[in-house]
């Protein structure tokens, strides 16, 4: 057997609509699994999801809102019998100076990206039991670790999700369930085209900073998603996995 095999494996990959989440979902699929994508463009869901093929559905979840996510567990397993991978990939940036957030802002911001992991993380423990075992991946950030100026909300959410894979990692190594984030650095996607219209620059900015010389692109984070979910890193759990061409070691 491959030690990247994912056939019979069922995955959930939230954001699965486009991004780095297509990306992901695509890689789970070459190697194997079947994957539920959510987000809550139903349009770009189902595109994506024909794009994948027959491995492949679509449904519509909003993950700030916790009956979604009970929901996006049962309707994985009516469709393909069980659930051994969840991706928490769903995500949204505010781009403002701290003083200039609005109460409103916050919540969409942490409810979407830390409370959504956390409360998806719950809905799926059940499942991955009933199976022997299941595999969570968290999409964080460099953010995690590096500070800016315009996305506090933002850094403060994916330092959550980071501390929130350690704590779940260790409450579920038992069950034989690993949990792990991965931290991307800057990629090609809708939200950093929003990112490059608001900084002057920053496309040039990011060329010169990565020490790999380009900006990323959503299929570059799926090889190390695939290690993730699947046997190799059965001994793999906690980390926070950096996957950003160098931009954070660079001095
Ligand atoms: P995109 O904006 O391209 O994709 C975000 C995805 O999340 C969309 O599929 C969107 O679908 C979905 N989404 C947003 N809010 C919700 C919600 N409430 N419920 C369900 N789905 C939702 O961004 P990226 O692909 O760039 O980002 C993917 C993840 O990677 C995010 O967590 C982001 O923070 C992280 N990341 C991205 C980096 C980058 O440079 N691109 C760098 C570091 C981390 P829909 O709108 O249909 O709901």
């Amino acid at each position: 057997m491959s030690m990247f095999d994912l056939t019979g494996k069922v995955a959930i990959v939230t954001g699965g609509n486009g991004g780095i989440g297509l990306g992901i979902a695509e890689g789970l699929a070459e190697c194997g699994a079947s994957v539920l994508l959510t987000g809550r463009n139903a349009k770009k869901g189902e595109a994506a999801a024909r794009k994948i093929g027959a491995k492949a559905a679509f449904e519509v979840a909003d993950v700030a809102r916790q009956a979604d996510c009970a929901r996006l567990v049962q309707v994985a397993v009516a469709k393909f019998g069980r659930l051994d991978i969840l991706v928490n990939n769903a995500g949204i940036s505010i781009r403002k100076t701290p003083q200039d957030f609005t109460e409103a802002d916050w919540h969409r911001v942490i409810d979407t990206n830390l409370s959504g992991t956390f409360f998806l993380c719950q809905a799926a423990y059940p499942e991955f039991r009933r199976v022997g075992g299941g595999k969570i991946i968290n999409i964080a950030s460099v953010n995690a670790i590096l500070g800016a100026p315009h996305n506090v909300p933002y850094a403060a959410s994916k330092g959550g999700v980071a501390a929130m894979t350690r704590g779940l990692a260790t409450a579920w190594a038992g069950d034989n369930i690993q949990v792990n984030a991965i931290l991307p650095g800057w990629v090609e996607t809708e939200m950093t085209d929003s990112a490059k219209a608001h900084i002057p620059g920053l496309t040039e900015y990011v060329v010169a900073r990565t020490p790999a010389g380009r900006w990323g692109k959503p299929r570059d984070l799926a090889g190390l998603a695939v290690f993730l979910a699947g046997p190799s890193s059965d001994w793999v759990t906690g980390t926070s996995m950096l996957c950003d061409g160098g931009y954070s070691i660079r001095a």
